[in-house]
């Protein structure tokens, strides 16, 4: 009996699944790729984006498009996470080289 599924829906549907996948795994594995393919998506989000759902339980819902998140700001304590640690390293930069 022949399926009534289309073999074009079928392979769609595998290769967005292997898709979805890959950068699921990606995304939780806690490292950042410079090669992975997902960081030339616009939107994109890396596998730090991610971590900081997990670690702090706020935002960043989004892990493979980050535009929703944009959009309903619930990025926003990230940034500012983002925005704070870099203050912590250049204020601990220039603590280290004034000693
Ligand atoms: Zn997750």
């Amino acid at each position: 009996m022949k399926s009534k599924i289309p073999s074009n829906l079928m392979f769609l549907t595998q290769k967005r699944l292997t898709l979805r996948l890959l950068e699921t795994y990606e995304g939780h594995s806690g490292y950042e790729f410079p090669w992975s393919m997902f960081r030339f998506l616009p939107f994109g989000g890396q596998s730090v984006y991610h971590d900081f759902h997990h670690s702090h339980n706020s935002g960043n819902y989004g892990s493979f498009f980050t535009y929703l998140d944009i959009l309903f700001g619930t990025n926003k304590e990230f940034q500012t996470f983002i925005r704070d640690s870099k203050n912590d390293k250049n204020s601990l930069k220039n603590t280290a080289d004034k000693s």
